[in-house]
């Protein structure tokens, strides 16, 4: 049903870019054949503003949640909060949530607070949540192992926790995100985990504005790139262009399961209305 003839863009802060640039940045990644978007949430309150955008886009899905540079803001009342606003067809996930012990700009018992509460509530809603984890891998796999988590869905985004970790996440079967750090030469040590990732559990992903790859480095990065990103994986992998876009695109419909739900409910109401 869904058009997989181009990469998705798993992970975009579309929300950080100017308003008028959003738009130019979705039309220049159509044009290079980008066929689908996940615009993540750092803060509760950006919720309604991305989910307003989303409902612009037929190609554009959104995780709401509370990054771990945000834990701190995480207060009682918050799941709810988070909760009425993930029953929008547009809200496919949770997140972004995890832990970031290299920047520590919350307080670490806060951050684990925030990510257990939005797991709890992913798990009790079937949503899969987005991961972002940094210097805090004995942690996240702390939590990662503890009972009330056994049934978690995730994409661990922009994966660079290196091989032990890696082989334990695919083994608990999640997905990992493939950023354009994969293209960066001296990053060994992030495409070490290529071949150990099954095909049926790479994702692609820009992180924009963050993170643009070779041959854009130091410059903003857009969804369009996700392109280069995918080629480069294709390489690895020693798969052809098409077939990376074709696997990946079947895991991001897989995993977030409502963007397929949406996109064939969409295709039928379309028709419905001609
Ligand atoms: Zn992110």
């Amino acid at each position: 049903m869904s058009d997989l003839s181009g990469p998705i863009d798993s992970h975009c802060h579309l929300q950080n870019l100017p308003p008028d640039e959003r738009e130019r940045a979705l039309d220049a990644a159509r044009e290079r054949g980008v066929r689908g978007f996940l615009v993540p949430a750092t803060k509760l309150n950006e919720a309604e503003e991305i989910l307003a955008f989303c409902h612009r886009h037929a190609d554009v899905w959104c995780a709401l949640g509370t990054h771990p540079h945000d834990a701190s803001s995480w207060q009682d009342g918050d799941v709810d909060r988070l909760r009425s606003f993930l029953a929008d067809p547009k809200a496919v996930a949770v997140g972004e949530c995890g832990l970031d012990f290299y920047y520590d700009y919350s307080p670490r018992e806060a951050q684990l607070r925030a990510l257990r509460e939005q797991w709890e509530l992913a798990i009790d809603l079937g949503l899969p949540v987005v991961v972002h984890n940094r210097d805090s891998n004995e942690e996240m796999l702390d939590v990662v192992r503890e009972d009330a988590f056994h049934e978690l869905q995730a994409d661990f985004h922009s994966f660079a926790g290196g091989l032990a970790m890696g082989r334990e996440l695919i083994e608990r079967g999640f997905y990992l995100g493939l950023s354009g750090m994969i293209t960066f030469p001296k990053a060994d040590n992030v495409r070490e985990v290529i071949p150990i990732l099954p095909p049926d559990r790479c994702l692609v992903e820009t992180d924009t504005p963050y993170l643009a790859p070779v041959p854009y480095r130091g410059k903003p990065n857009c969804p369009a790139y996700v392109v280069e990103i995918a080629e480069r994986l294709a390489r690895e992998m020693g798969e052809s262009f098409k077939e990376v876009c074709r696997r990946t695109g079947e895991n991001f419909y897989k995993l977030f399961w409502k963007a397929k739900s949406r996109r064939i409910l969409g295709q039928k109401a379309q028709t419905a209305y001609q």
